[in-house]
């Protein structure tokens, strides 16, 4: 149990830190979420091993609470726990699972404050955000329970007198769901969601870093009544995640897997995916360009610019990376662009109530930016703010920085970057935008600012994303349908497509009619 290091504020940095903290032990008020087993079969379980692994508050590095460290075996048996519960929950109706994902949903609502602060104490951002991501991770629970009574086949005008032809969906079976830790609850639930609304089972695989707010999941959805083995949850510590993964990825019992994380590790998925031809769906890596044309309304673009940079102290997939701003609006766009960082932006523990920017995830994740910007400064670029580790208030906070005279050379330019780096670029032409924009391997968001609705409809067209937000900073919600393109990834989550995962077409075809 460890104490809250109260942040003392320093004016030596144009953006500003939290004055007060709240002092909450670990900043959960309410344990009653908190499990410190993972969950197979409706059962709390600990790993045949015996070994666990200490989940840490990245603000200040207390041990939050152990979990068990899982492996192969126990991998394998939550994966037989789901194709057993496969068996009759594939057989429920639509409407009855519509009201157990919606019973769920009311649960999830009813304890939405708990679920908050354990994301605050084990991912770091800020209370408001993790109750926003709360509201968000729900969502997709209540949208999914609405879907699951909207999976309809068709009726197909045959050919032949003697014959009539109907395709119908039906669930693909066993789901493994591996996912990150910037969003601990709302990348389980949009797949979650989604694969049990369709009739399948999942074995749920979160991250090292945030297994809390999976298991406090787990928990309400068995005192939804969801049945034993519908919904599994196996904690795993990092070097663990090779052999969780790979039984995952092999075992005939799973018909398919939906990873949200890096494209390395999906890469890799992908492959071991290959021997059993499974159903893949891969959220990966992004590198989102963020345009702000002259015609823009620079203000606007502004706070789209500062909402989408520093979300989650921006380690989030869909974050501007690149900010390229036409030459005749730019020093207006640099000028605002401090001033709104100076006034928005609260560095401190996420707890307090108060900080609007919390710490890194992690040490890995903290040496990954400080290089990223240093690699940027050796080569010419200027830091206008920030540019290191707020070590005043602990080791993983960072300064919010904004970088200019950014060139193709430094990693800023190319790497996702995960971390609250503005990177500013000068550009001429529509043409150059787009060129530098879509110089990327990757393509999963997009944003870009402009009244010229010639303009607009062009660059809609060209930016090579797959998802675009035109003079808006913040996309996400249920309804849309969340993907990439190149190697950010394949397939949907969210909205109807979001069903399609977890379904596949059956042709039946009646004959001697
Ligand atoms: P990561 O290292 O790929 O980890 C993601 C998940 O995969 C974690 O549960 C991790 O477990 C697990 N994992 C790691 N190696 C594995 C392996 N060999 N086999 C099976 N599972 C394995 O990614 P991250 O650093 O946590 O997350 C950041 C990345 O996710 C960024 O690139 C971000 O853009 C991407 N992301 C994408 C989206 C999207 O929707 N497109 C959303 C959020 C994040 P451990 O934690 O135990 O290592």
């Amino acid at each position: 149990m460890g104490l809250m290091r109260h942040v003392v504020a320093t004016r030596s940095f144009l953006f500003r830190q939290a004055e007060m903290s709240r002092p909450l032990s670990l900043g959960i008020r309410n344990m009653s979420l908190i499990r410190n087993k993972a969950f197979i079969n409706g059962a709390w379980k600990s790993a045949a091993s015996g070994e666990e692994f200490a989940v840490i508050n990245p603000a200040d590095g207390n041990v939050i609470g152990n979990v068990p460290n899982m492996n192969e075996a126990d991998t394998h048996e939550a994966i037989v726990a789901a194709s057993n519960s496969f068996q009759q929950w594939q057989d429920t109706t639509a409407k009855e699972r519509s009201h157990y994902l919606k019973k769920w949903f009311d649960l999830l609502e009813k304890n939405k404050e708990e679920l908050s602060e354990i994301i605050t104490a084990e991912s770091g951002k800020p209370l408001k955000e993790a109750a926003g991501e709360v509201a968000y991770g729900n969502s997709f629970i209540e949208w999914f329970a609405e879907e699951a009574r909207r999976v309809h086949g068709e009726v197909i005008a045959s050919p032949v007198k003697s014959k009539e032809m109907i395709f119908i969906k039906r669930p693909i079976g066993v789901t493994a769901l591996i996912t990150p830790w910037n969003f601990p609850i709302a990348m389980i639930t949009r797949k979650a969601g989604a694969a049990l609304a369709a009739g399948c089972t999942c074995v749920v695989k979160p991250a090292e870093d945030t297994p809390l707010t999976a298991l406090a999941l787990a928990a309400l959805a068995q005192d939804s009544g969801i049945p034993a083995g519908v919904f599994n949850v196996v904690t795993s510590a990092r070097e663990n995640a090779p052999q969780v993964g790979k039984s995952l990825c092999e075992s005939p019992l799973v018909a398919g897997i939906s990873f949200t994380g890096s494209t390395d590790v999906g890469k890799l998925l992908y492959k071991m995916c290959s021997k059993g031809v499974k159903r893949l769906s891969l959220e990966l890596g992004g590198n989102a360009p963020f345009i702000v044309f002259k015609s823009a309304d620079v203000g606007k673009a502004v706070q789209g610019a500062i909402a989408s940079k520093f979300r989650n102290c921006g380690q989030t997939c869909v974050s501007a990376n690149r900010f390229f701003v036409q030459d005749e609006v730019f020093d207006e766009f640099v000028a605002k662009f401090k001033e709104e960082m100076k006034s928005q932006l609260i560095l401190g523990m996420g707890s307090d109530g108060v900080s609007t920017l919390g710490p890194l995830i992690n040490d890995a994740q903290v040496h990954k930016v400080d290089n990223i910007v240093q690699d940027a400064v050796k080569k010419g670029a200027r830091v206008l703010v920030g540019g290191k580790t707020a070590s005043s208030i602990g080791d993983r906070f960072f300064e919010p920085t904004l970088i200019v005279d950014v060139d193709p050379r430094m990693l800023c330019y190319n790497e996702e970057i995960f971390g609250p780096i503005a990177v500013l670029i000068k550009f001429k032409t529509e043409e150059e935008a787009l060129r530098l924009a879509n110089n990327t391997k990757r393509g999963l968001a997009g944003y870009f600012y402009s009244n010229d609705i010639a303009q607009i409809w062009r660059v809609a067209k060209k930016l090579e994303v797959g998802m675009a937000g035109i003079n808006e900073g913040i996309i996400s919600t249920a309804e849309a349908a969340f993907g990439g393109i190149k190697e950010s990834g394949l397939g949907r989550e969210g909205s109807h497509y979001g069903m399609e995962e977890y379904t596949y077409i059956k042709y039946l075809c009646f004959g001697n009619l």
